[in-house]
């Protein structure tokens, strides 16, 4: 159990608390169920980029998932080997493919024929070989929420196959390019298994087609998207998971990555905010809280439901109650029509499911700082980020003058 009251009064609200015990069971967890193949998991950073989060990964072995050059830093400064570093994302510029091929990570995941180009360009220039994976688009539908969909031809991620058939010819033809790996990632919280077995299979069938012409990769990417239980979803066993991904690669001696974001960090996580007051408008009972949707903006983006609980003394019976933000937006809420109990000024509410796409969708908006981050392992607790000031948030503008 943890004691938020206590870690509230310690630290201040909003608060975000991590559980570091709990990313570790599911580390290892992951890890075991693909120990029948070589395989490293590269923790994918967006999901929570706390440096001491991807640090924790580190030690455990991990590698990294990185979307933009900022997030490759952060994998180094955390003390992940280049080697374990993969840098993917559908638009990087000249300057970050340029900064990932001096840094020699382990490739860098190639998403359309022109990116393909400018990176054996910038390669050239260097005077070096950009080892490179393609992103494979398997058309499909990974029935999860269109805004985490990523695997069907008509959105903006990856390749078809025919065409990463085309590019994995011209890059291995190039002086500069040495094509390494393959890599898809259909979405986010998938919860249905058939999607990735069918996604799994259509890419490794790629992989022997290139067998066949003398295109021999060493790594099968499998892409993250493993989906964790936020409300009663019912999640897809991690032995199951593997167990599929590795049924498809038959006769094929590749090492395995794959991508866990959510799935490691998601339910660590707990964002805690303290109730300001109880309010009544026509039929309508609003909760509001010292938190808001620049702190955790899932609600208000996707519809997310998050799990909430009340640290008060009071037992009475629950209501239907609206739980909102003090931000200048109707979508500015964390829940509508929650059963809770009532609630006094300065009871806290435990947002559950938070330790993923949280702290890092947050901003700036209505100049409220964002929260402070705090881990705990062990019974011990540890402030990994201070909470923003006023100065902070106003230290790079600069005056206009005439
Ligand atoms: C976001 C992302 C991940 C992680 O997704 P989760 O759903 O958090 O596991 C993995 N790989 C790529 C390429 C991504 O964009």
């Amino acid at each position: 159990m943890i004691d938020f009251r206590e870690l509230a009064d310690k630290y201040k609200t909003p608060l975000y608390v991590y559980d570091l015990d709990y990313m570790t069971e599911r580390y290892n967890e992951l890890k075991e169920s693909f120990k029948a193949r070589k395989s490293i998991l590269c923790y994918a950073v967006k999901a929570n980029s706390n440096l001491s989060i991807v640090r924790h990964f580190a030690k455990m072995g991990s590698g990294a998932d990185c979307v933009s050059i900022g997030e490759v830093r952060r994998a180094f400064l955390a003390g992940i080997p280049s080697y374990k570093i993969i840098f993917s994302g559908v638009g990087k510029s000249d300057d970050e493919i340029r900064e990932a091929i001096e840094k020699d990570i382990l490739y860098i995941n190639v998403e359309s024929e022109a990116e393909l180009g400018r990176v054996e360009l910038i390669a050239k220039e260097l005077n070096k070989v950009s080892r490179i994976s393609i992103r494979v688009n398997p058309n499909i539908d990974p029935k999860t929420h269109p805004y985490i969909s990523t695997g069907l031809h008509d959105n903006k991620f990856g390749v078809d196959i025919t065409t990463a058939k085309r590019m994995y010819i011209k890059a291995n033809n190039s002086e500069f390019l040495d094509p390494v790996g393959i890599h898809f990632h259909i979405g986010s919280q998938l919860t249905e298994l058939k999607p990735i077995y069918e996604s799994a299979e259509i890419v490794s069938d790629l992989v022997r087609s290139l067998v066949h012409i003398n295109i021999e990769l060493k790594f099968f990417d499998v892409g993250g998207g493993l989906g964790v239980t936020y409300k009663d979803e019912k999640t897809i066993p991690t032995y199951e998971y593997t167990q599929a991904i590795l049924g498809t690669l038959k006769g094929l001696d590749l090492t395995v990555i794959c991508e866990p974001g959510r799935f490691l960090t998601a339910n660590a996580g707990y964002f805690v905010t303290k109730v300001l007051y109880e309010k009544q408008n026509g039929e309508k009972k609003f909760v509001v809280v010292d938190g808001a949707m620049n702190d955790l903006l899932r609600p208000a983006l996707y519809g997310a439901y998050h799990k909430i609980e009340a640290v008060t003394n009071n037992k009475t019976d629950k209501r239907k109650v609206d739980i909102v933000g003090p931000v200048c937006e109707s979508g500015d809420f964390f829940a509508k029509d929650y059963d809770l109990v009532e609630l006094n000024h300065n009871d806290l509410l435990v947002i559950h499911s938070a330790g993923a796409y949280g702290f890092g969708m947050g901003s700036n908006y209505n100049t409220r700082g964002r929260s402070a981050e705090v881990a705990i392992s062990n019974g011990k607790s540890k402030l990994i980020r201070k909470r923003e000031t006023f100065e902070d948030l106003v230290a790079n503008e600069l005056e206009f003058m005439e």
